[in-house]
This record gives C-alpha cells, structure tokens and sequence, in this order.
C-alpha cells in the first residue's frame, strides 16, 4: 500500500495544506487538497474519494476537482464516499448549485462527472484491491474513520478524532494508524470542545488498545502550535511514531 500524503495540516498557509491522502494513486482518503498538489494526468487517475465528514477543511478540494473532471472530459465518474450525512452536508451545502454547481448532474444527468454513495458503520467496499471499511469515529457528529485492508497489512485512517471516540474496531489492532494530534498539551480545553487531541489525550486513547500498531502517524496538526507538538509528541518517547509532512510517501 502506498500512500502520498497530499495534506496533513489542520491549518492551510503558505507551509500547510489540508487532508488528504492519495492511496495507490488512484484511492483520496478525504480530499482537502487535490488539484494545488496533483498533475492532470495524476489527477485522471483518480477513482474514489472517501470522505471523513463534511468539516471544510476534508472537503475543500472537491469543488475544484469537479471542475477539472469537467474540462478533462473524465469518464467514468469519480465516486464520492462518505456517510449518509456527510453526504447531504456536501450535496446539500456546497455543490448545491448555489455555492457551486452540481457535478452529478454535468456535463449531464446521464454522465455526470461525480456520483455519490452513502455508506454505513461496517460496510466494507471493495476497490483495486483494496477492502476500506468504514468506522463512526466521534469528532463532530457523523465522523467515519476508515480501515483499509490490502491482504498484507491494514491501515486505520482515523482522520479528526475526539478523544470520546476510542478506537474500537471490532476487536482489531491495525498495523498501522494515521491518527492526529491538533492542538498542545496546554490547550487540552480547546481539544476537548472542538473534538480533537493532544499529544497525551492520544496517549490515553492508545493505552485503551490491546497492543500499539507498529506505525503510529501523526498528522493535522495545527500549523500555529506545530513546533509545540512536536515537543510534546517526542517527549512521549515512542519510537514507532513519525510526524507527517505534506508531500510524504509511505510504503506500507
Ligand atoms: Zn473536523
Ligand atoms: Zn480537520
């Protein structure tokens, strides 16, 4: 399994982008950034976008990937996933045809560019070999974390994750977890009311699983506290841990 990191920020600047994570070129686990950091030929690759839930920062590259889909005459369609609710929220919200159009209806109703598919808690999808099951993950209000399975090694995406949510999988520890850490130590109030960690709320929450995964990936943290962070996350001593950086690869 191979992942690029196209965005692992909880903050867009001129250094930072947000989430998203490009699974053997052709699988988005959520799609924060697309088009400011693929190619047109990287980007007619793509097939499936799976999103974590709507907050804007999972969700921003989709309006212009739509877009680029349009011109580049893309068939078939680029399928978007996602729970019932966060499927809503975008179709409802942005491509509504008020804040931008909607891409399951264009170039026409009969060949869009986008297709949508809600999915529930365990509905594992099956796609260029790959199993991706979706998990609620508590963060904002219909979060999916998703486990990927490539018959060699399983990888849990958490994407943001309160520290209410656990990590029950069915009983399964995966090989390897990209789960983030948003905000210090100092600001443990702040994650606890936005539903995001810090380096030791994610301890507590690690402590709770049977054994640690061999890979432990830290990604979305907020860009104005980073330096912090990453203090604090090499002060828990793990040596299995790696901070992302957008632009990253992983081979797993
Ligand atoms: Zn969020
Ligand atoms: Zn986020």
């Amino acid at each position: 399994m191979k992942i690029r990191v196209l965005g692992c920020a909880g903050t867009v600047s001129t250094e930072s982008k947000t989430s998203a994570f490009l699974v053997n070129d052709r699988i988005l686990l959520d799609g924060g950034t697309i088009c400011s950091s693929l190619s047109l030929d990287e980007i007619r690759l793509i097939k499936s976008v799976f999103i974590s839930h709507p907050h804007f920062d999972h969700i921003k590259g989709i309006p212009s990937l739509a877009e680029t889909l349009i011109f580049m005459e893309k068939n078939p369609p680029v399928s978007i996933y996602g729970s019932y609710l966060t499927i809503d929220s975008i179709s409802q919200h942005i491509l509504n045809g008020i804040i931008w159009p909607d891409f399951t209806k264009l170039p026409t109703e009969s060949s869009p560019v986008l297709t949508y598919t809600g999915l529930s808690e365990g509905e594992t999808v099956r796609l260029e070999g790959l199993s991706i099951t979706p998990y609620f993950l508590y963060h904002n209000y219909s979060d999916f974390g998703y486990l990927l399975d490539d018959g060699k090694s399983t990888l849990l995406y958490t994407s943001d994750i309160g520290p209410d949510a656990g990590l029950c999988l069915d009983g399964k520890v995966p090989d390897s977890m990209i789960i983030e850490v948003s905000f210090p130590n100092s600001k443990e109030e702040l994650a606890l009311r936005t539903g995001h960690l810090t380096p030791l709320l994610m301890m507590e929450m690690l402590k709770n699983l049977p054994t640690l995964p061999a890979n432990i990936f830290v990604s979305h943290l907020k860009t104005y506290f980073r330096d912090q962070i990453v203090l604090e996350l090499g002060a828990l001593g793990l040596s299995n841990l790696t901070i992302l950086k957008d632009g990253a690869v992983i081979e797993l």
